[in-house]
């Protein structure tokens, strides 16, 4: 009777590990499955249409890039490409009483160095460390090569604040930009897929027809290519 019990115990406990086993083993394939589903969505092949090429911290500017800059009256600079578009799009903005400038083009791989070296000595300014300040500014700065400002095709619009308000001009962009073949290039909620959060001055150039693609389906730049 006894060693009956004992037996069945045995053959329980060996149920129990067998059942544990597989569950683990389980886990372990979803975990794998979503793992390689992120990797899959940061990493975007270049595209050969220099409109649609993809710049953000997990995709660097292509090594060959190269732009040519007109330069705008107050100095700033953009894609010559992209210029008729940018200009269209401002002319209809003041025809309705917007008045929007590009308060920055684009930038160099020093200027963006520059950009991050302030913002870690602001951050040492304030009393943190060396290595707790770099870690902090680079969260809100990209480092050299993921700036999409580098690309040229990019621009941070603001309102030109002795005709109107910052909050027009950005209304007026998230609702008519896309007309122009700009997109909002960092919308509220997508932060996880473009590492970087909501910026509603930040348009970048993709063309008529991705843009109005983009803009009806609510997505972002990164969603266009799954
Ligand atoms: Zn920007």
């Amino acid at each position: 009777m006894a060693t009956k019990k004992k037996k069945g115990k045995w053959i329980v406990k060996l149920l129990k590990a067998a059942v544990t086993a597989y569950l683990l083993l389980i886990l372990c394939q979803l975990i794998g499955n979503v793992y390689s589903k992120l990797s899959i969505t940061h990493k975007i092949p270049v595209s050969e249409e220099w409109n649609l090429i993809v710049v953000n911290r997990w995709n660097e500017l292509p090594e060959d890039y190269s732009v040519e800059l007109t330069e705008l009256s107050n100095g700033q600079k953009v894609d010559n490409r992209i210029y008729p578009y940018l200009q269209e799009m401002f002319n209809a903005a003041r025809t309705e009483g917007i008045y929007p400038i590009v308060r920055e083009g684009y930038r160099t791989a020093e200027e963006q160095q520059e950009i991050l070296d302030d913002k870690i000595q602001t951050y040492i300014n304030q009393g943190y460390s060396q290595s707790r300040a770099e870690k902090t500014a680079k969260e809100w700065v990209a480092l050299p090569g993921t700036s999409e400002h580098q690309l040229g095709i990019a621009v941070d619009i603001n309102a030109d604040k002795s005709k109107c308000s910052n909050e027009e001009v950005y209304a007026w962009l998230a609702e008519n930009a896309y007309k122009y073949g700009f997109i909002l290039r960092y919308p509220p909620g997508k932060q996880e897929i473009t590492g970087t959060s909501y910026e509603p001055w930040h348009y970048r150039y993709v063309g008529v027809e991705a843009a109005q693609e983009i803009y009806e389906q609510g997505i972002c730049l990164e969603e266009y290519f799954e």
